[in-house]
């Protein structure tokens, strides 16, 4: 496991909720200073002897509400409390309809080095019907604007299988991104979430989702479609133009490196323990202020959970799961263990095993939750 950490930050501000959102985030903008203040305090509090740091991530909620002096402040406070190595990732997600070119301009200066573009969709039916702020073409500037003010390393955020969703408005979609020639895509199915509107909107029966079967359709449609044009399929929903434009801090979590994540509802992990900040901003604020840690709970993992959390997140990726190293790590053969089991994966074409490598195929990815599942049953 790798001595470099990572680093979250949890910036949960949006100018308004769209309409599938379940993230922790907030319209009050008012906070953003207390909020800023605090987030600043926790770095302090929790940093310990100066740990090497390789990534850090601004996430949200909608980072590019902060101000460019609020984020340099931040990261000076990193720098001063961790050992950031000097090529260390600094991601950034901008949201379309916040921004300017002056504003990324300032960004790269301070620092950043990718951004995520929060862009959903170049389809306006889709942006309008998921409440998100902007327009296709505030998305499509946003990109022009990161190039011109230096970045390179640009990911775009992309949804899918929204309830009018056909194969041919999702590949005019993705046709639309790939003219932007982004470097990194990260395309996600839509998820319907019981308590965001979308989710009472189906519980009334106002809006039909499409089907699973039409779903899984479109994720392998995606797959190949950016297959054909050299972006690999490297994790269930990220896509990258070569090796090295993958975000190695998504990378991180895949492989259980041990992260920090500052701000409310962000979770940290040291290898063997989670815990998890309040989703309350003022509970968090409340915390911080009276001196606390704005710790919410935590669990340390058993031997079983580690086994199998690190057969989920393998399998989500290209790579899949390297046999000897669980071996070593449990001191468990994975292919006596789950002997049954691998046999049927195998045989049913939703797996294979390659240079000693248990991973799925497009196939199997498309079940990769009953075969966790699967999986779940007989280690737990
Ligand atoms: S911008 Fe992102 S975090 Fe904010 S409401 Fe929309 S999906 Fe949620």
């Amino acid at each position: 496991m790798s001595d470099q950490k990572s680093i979250y930050l949890h910036i949960p501000f949006c100018i308004k909720k769209c309409v599938y959102c379940d993230f922790c985030s907030t319209t009050r903008l008012f906070w953003i200073p207390d909020y800023i203040r605090c987030l600043k305090k926790e770095i302090e509090r929790r940093s310990g002897s100066k740990k090497k740091i390789s990534t850090i991530y601004f996430g949200g909620g909608t980072p590019s509400l902060l101000s460019v002096k609020d984020v340099e402040m931040l990261l000076q406070t990193i720098g001063d409390n961790f050992d950031v190595l000097r090529d260390a990732e600094i991601t950034f997600e901008v949201n379309p309809g916040t921004i300017d070119f002056y504003y990324l301009k300032e960004l790269k200066s301070a620092g950043i080095n990718r951004l995520s573009i929060g862009a959903q969709s170049f389809n306006d039916e889709k942006l309008k019907f998921s409440g998100r702020i902007h327009t296709a073409e505030q998305a499509g500037n946003t990109i022009d604007y990161a190039r011109k003010a230096g970045f390179d390393n640009i990911s775009l955020d992309l949804i899918f299988g929204l309830p009018f969703e056909t194969k041919t408005i999702w590949l005019e979609d993705l046709n639309k991104a790939l003219a932007m020639m982004p470097s990194h895509l990260s395309c996600y199915m839509l998820t319907i979430e019981s308590k965001t509107p979308l989710g009472e909107k189906v519980k009334k029966g106002l809006v039909t989702p499409i089907s699973r079967n039409a779903m899984l359709e479109l994720f392998k449609t995606t797959s190949r479609f950016l297959g054909e044009f050299e972006y690999e399929h490297y994790e269930i929903s990220s896509f990258a133009k070569g090796f090295q434009n993958r975000s190695k801090h998504n990378a991180k979590y895949w492989d259980r490196t041990p992260y920090y994540g500052f701000g409310a509802a962000a979770h940290s992990f040291d290898g063997n323990a989670r815990a998890w900040n309040h989703h309350s901003i003022k509970i968090y604020i409340k915390d911080i202020n009276a001196g606390r840690l704005p710790v919410e709970d935590s669990e340390t993992l058993t031997l079983e959970q580690k086994m199998l959390e690190m057969i989920m997140l393998r399998l989500r990726t290209l790579e899949g799961l390297d046999l000897a190293e669980f071996k070593t790590l449990f001191n468990i053969s994975f292919e006596a263990q789950f002997k049954d089991m691998l046999e049927q994966i195998l045989e049913g074409s939703s797996g294979l095993i390659k240079d000693g490598r248990f991973m799925l195929t497009l196939e199997g990815k498309t079940c990769l939750n009953s075969i966790v599942e699967g999986f779940a049953g007989k280690i737990l």
